[in-house]
């Protein structure tokens, strides 16, 4: 690492803010408790960051009921505006906010940057919906009465965000709220709280009245959220991050009814049929499975490749895989970071290892690298059998299983094989396979053709265990709606 650059992340860590956002205000935890950050890709600490108590979350939960009224009353084009601005000054940002993301959750920074694009992008988007929020005015059916229906913001929301995103989930969440008038209290993951605190100060800088925004890192996010979403107070919970908590929360707000958005986790099959330009295929396959070391909730999971063209994909791939350049995110040159920390690196480690007892082949890779940090190498497992933990649970991981499969209705049922339903993926040039295919698939997304499908303009979200509401799209705002009717006597 070149000195200038060592300056840099110096400058950078030392401008972050790292203590609680409550109110309007930067301050400690009330105990003065502080827990540390972490650099993947060295295991290194980076710095510490305040620590919220559950009375600190309170305090927040408070401030964003009490800002609530006014906020609501505020009207749609200053809401616009100040996402505008917030849009404006990420974009301006964008250097040292990659930075700094790369620093703690270790994605190389050219991928810090395109996460901050996709966060724009939401900000945009919200900032476009906050004056396009409408409602429905029509004559009763018995020509008396009139039917008014009107949206309005549905009241304090607690946002959980996951350490995979810490930047574009933060977004797709406080910019919705922002523009149907809600206030919230954010709770980032604790792997990754600078972004998220970053994107508070610029909120902030934005123009974003005091109280709307809250944001409590902590290393204790259990005994902080659970009584919050206990409280009452709060009428909104949306969260990003696994099933397993995701249910635990979705228990929790039953209690007061909550309107939850649950953001949770997939099992994504990629699917190549035999007429499919296998070079678009690969392409496809890396974005879905290599971006942010295959930590994101879309990423192929399982690759189902038609038998005829299996062995040319598989080499292909392979060639690929073995280009990666692992290291620092922040080195130039460095196409694959770190796992974010020693469990990720050590479940996808057992998951590896147990596809191969059970008679997969590496084609690459396959294990730990001998350097500190939480890497993995970047892998392909080729003949995997069909009970192989790896085809069923959530790998999070550089890691590509192939299965090979004979016909359309085989590999549709394998697909769907799955308590998951978040993204599929299918390649195919034949428009009609296209179409019964995409329509068979049972999953909220599907890529065609394509390895991405988040888009700020579009519906992101799950069927099934992956999930309940969308996030982005025109359904965006609307989780942070309630839909009012007025029946009107003339
Ligand atoms: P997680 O579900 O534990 O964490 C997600 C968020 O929830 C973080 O902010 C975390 O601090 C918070 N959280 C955890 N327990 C909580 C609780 N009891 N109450 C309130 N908040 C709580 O995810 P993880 O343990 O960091 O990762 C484990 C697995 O989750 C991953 O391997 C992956 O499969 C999945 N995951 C999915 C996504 C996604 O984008 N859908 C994101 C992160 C992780």
């Amino acid at each position: 690492m070149t000195e200038v650059m060592e300056n840099l992340e110096q400058t950078v860590l030392a401008a972050a803010r790292r203590e609680l956002f409550i109110a309007g205000q930067w301050g400690p935890a009330s105990d003065g408790a502080t827990f540390e950050v972490f650099d993947p890709a060295t295991g290194e600490p980076l710095c510490s960051v305040a620590d919220a108590s559950a009375e600190d979350g309170q305090r927040a939960l408070d401030a964003a009921v009490e800002a609530q009224k006014a906020f609501a009353r505020t009207t749609p084009r200053e809401r616009s505006q100040m996402l505008y601005r917030t849009h404006a000054l990420l974009g301006e940002r964008a250097d040292d906010l990659a930075l700094l993301m790369t620093l703690e959750a270790g994605k190389p920074v050219a991928e810090a940057r395109a996460e901050i694009t996709l966060a724009r992008e939401f900000v945009l988007h919200f900032a476009e919906e906050a004056v396009r929020i409408s409602g429905n005015y029509q004559q009763n059916p018995n020509g008396g009465g009139r039917m008014l229906v009107l949206r309005q913001p549905v009241g304090p929301a607690i946002l959980v965000t996951p350490w995979n995103f810490p930047m574009s989930m933060g977004a797709r969440k406080v910019a919705p709220a922002i523009a149907a008038g809600c206030t919230s209290v954010v709770k980032p993951a604790k792997e990754t709280p600078l972004t998220m605190l970053a994107l508070a100060a610029i909120f902030e800088e934005a123009g974003v009245p005091a109280g709307v925004v809250n944001v409590i890192p902590t290393s204790t996010s259990a005994e902080v959220v659970e009584p919050l979403i206990r409280s009452g107070k709060a009428r909104k919970l949306s969260f990003t991050g696994s099933t397993a908590v995701g249910a635990r929360l979705l228990e929790q707000a039953s209690g007061q009814v909550l309107k939850t958005s649950m953001e949770l986790g997939g099992n994504a099959p990629f699917i190549v049929f035999e007429d499919a330009d296998l070079d678009n295929a690969l392409e496809g396959l890396m974005l879905t499975k290599m971006r942010n070391a295959g930590e994101t909730c879309t990423a192929a999971n399982r690759i189902y490749v038609q038998r005829p063209v299996m062995e040319k994909f598989a080499a292909k791939l392979a060639e690929r895989m073995s280009g990666f350049v692992l290291g620092r995110g922040v080195d130039e040159g460095v196409t694959l970071g770190p796992l974010i920390n020693k469990r990720q690196q050590d479940t996808v480690e057992a998951l590896v290892q147990d596809a191969v007892t059970r008679g997969a082949k590496v084609l690459v890779g396959g294990s730990k690298p001998d350097r500190p940090g939480f890497f993995f190498e970047p892998t392909v497992l080729a003949d995997v059998p069909a009970d192989a933990r790896i085809l069923h649970e959530e790998i999070f991981g550089p890691v590509a299983p192939l299965v090979a499969f004979d016909d359309e209705d085989e590999v549709i049922a394998l697909a769907n094989d799955t308590e998951y339903g978040l993204a599929s993926y299918l390649f195919t040039e034949n428009l009609r396979r296209a179409v019964r295919v995409a329509e068979a698939l049972d999953s909220g997304m599907v890529g065609l053709n394509q390895g991405s499908v988040s888009n700020a303009g579009a519906p992101f979200g799950g069927t099934k265990a992956s999930g309940l509401g969308r996030e982005g799209g025109p359904e965006g705002i609307n989780e942070f709606l309630e839909t009012k009717f007025i029946a009107m006597q003339l």
